[in-house]
């Protein structure tokens, strides 16, 4: 069951200190186990707690971080858990690489990682800057950091 207080209490644009978080811990379990799953069956590096994802999304003030100014969906809050950078295209399963995001947008994206969706100018610079500059801040960032340099070609 999500918990439907946040999207009253932000319509009456109360601070987010106050607001319940709109995903549950039941079903951002569920997420963190499908996806320990999926990185385990694919031998990928997983460090990933619930704490570090309830994190994540009062970083991104349970907003989806996708949607911005330039999209119909602005401010949309967030009802899914999303990878940055794909599990299928062996990038880590760490704090630094989890957002929340609107279930329309994912649905949208499926299969675009944040850099790509960047590439094709389908999410603006400045929302992809926003988004490392946040994931960066979380557990995990060296991790990600790597993964970024080796998809980008970067060679050690
Ligand atoms: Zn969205």
């Amino acid at each position: 069951m999500m918990i439907r207080i946040s999207l009253c209490l932000s319509e009456n644009k109360l601070g987010p200190a106050i607001r319940e978080l709109f995903m549950d811990n039941k079903s951002i379990s569920s997420w963190i186990r499908q996806a320990r799953y999926r990185a385990n069956k694919k031998d990928i590096y997983s460090d990933l707690e619930i704490s570090d994802v309830k994190l994540t999304i009062e970083k991104f003030k349970n907003k989806c971080a996708y949607c911005d100014k330039s999209k119909k969906c602005w401010g949309n809050d967030a009802d899914a858990l999303d990878h940055a950078f794909n599990l299928s295209n062996e990038a880590p399963n760490v704090p630094a690489n989890v957002i929340p995001v609107c279930k329309k947008i994912k649905s949208e994206n499926k299969g675009c990682d944040v850099a790509s969706l960047m590439a094709a100018g389908l999410i603006k610079k400045t929302t992809y800057l926003k988004i490392l500059k946040i994931l960066l801040d979380n557990k995990g960032a060296q991790t990600i950091k790597s993964y970024i340099k080796q998809i980008m070609g970067f060679i050690e």
